[in-house]
């Protein structure tokens, strides 16, 4: 093969955010290069990993035993963070997406929410259904959202849109069981935080191919503005974590 034909797989063509086209390089991690878009902040790897790639990563995920132990202490903290922002909730249906062993759940069940969780992983959501039997659980992709679900008011999404190779895909499944006026709180690792170490790779929150997108404000802004929600406020973090109250318009 040509060198000119290998250089073209490894320049993005454009940002999946903007649509720019001008991009620096950010490295390498186990052979995944990474780079960031000069318009929006955007850092991704290219190429992206196929939804096939990733779902083998998650074969033999699962719940792990410390995970399970530690699932009061993580009930208490979910129910802390769901008190802080649940005024701002326009109803009682609550989700948790990727809501692993059900530990947010459980906190919003509490809390008097009809609450309602998704993960891609069916061990996990064994373990929810087993531990938490107070929730609805759900094993699947987004796609497969139980239609008698109907739509909902509060969603919860932490730690899981970096994973996703295509998160269009993901909130075009997404926005449409959500309520006009739904709340969303999501985190996800902020690129753009002064805490970023200035060589990328060196960040513990760079892993591709588990962390595979990283948003900073500006790009986590059109992204979800693109998907017809306007962000409420990002709440300040000490630690590179970015972390969005969004309403669906
Ligand atoms: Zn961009």
């Amino acid at each position: 093969m040509p060198d000119t034909a290998h250089e073209k797989t490894e320049t993005p063509a454009s940002c999946m955010i903007c649509g720019g086209t001008s991009f620096v390089p950010l490295g390498a991690h186990k052979g995944h290069n990474m780079f960031r878009c000069t318009a929006c902040g955007f850092g991704f790897v290219h190429p992206m990993p196929t939804g096939a790639d990733v779902a083998a990563i998650y074969d033999n995920y699962g719940p792990s035993i410390s995970y399970t132990k530690k699932a009061k202490k993580k009930v208490a903290r979910s129910r802390k963070r769901l008190k802080r922002y649940m005024h701002l909730a326009n109803g009682k249906r609550f989700i948790d997406l990727g809501c692993n062993i059900g530990t947010t759940v459980e906190a919003a069940r509490e809390l008097g929410f009809d609450a309602h969780g998704i993960d891609i992983d069916p061990e996990s959501v064994g373990a929810a259904k087993r531990s938490f039997p107070g929730g609805k659980y759900h094993a699947g992709p987004i796609e497969s959202l139980p239609p008698e679900w109907g739509n909902f008011d509060f969603a919860f999404s932490t730690e899981v849109i970096e994973h996703i190779p295509d998160p269009h895909a993901y909130f075009e499944a997404l926005t449409p069981r959500l309520a006009p006026g739904a709340l969303l709180y999501l985190t996800t690792p902020d690129a753009g935080h002064w805490r970023v170490p200035g060589n990328f790779p060196d960040w513990d929150q760079v892993f591709p191919p588990h962390h595979i997108l990283y948003f900073t404000k500006d790009s986590m802004t059109r992204f979800l503005d693109r998907h017809g929600f306007d962000v409420i406020r990002f709440v300040w973090s000490l630690k590179p974590a970015l972390k969005v109250l969004a309403r669906k318009r």
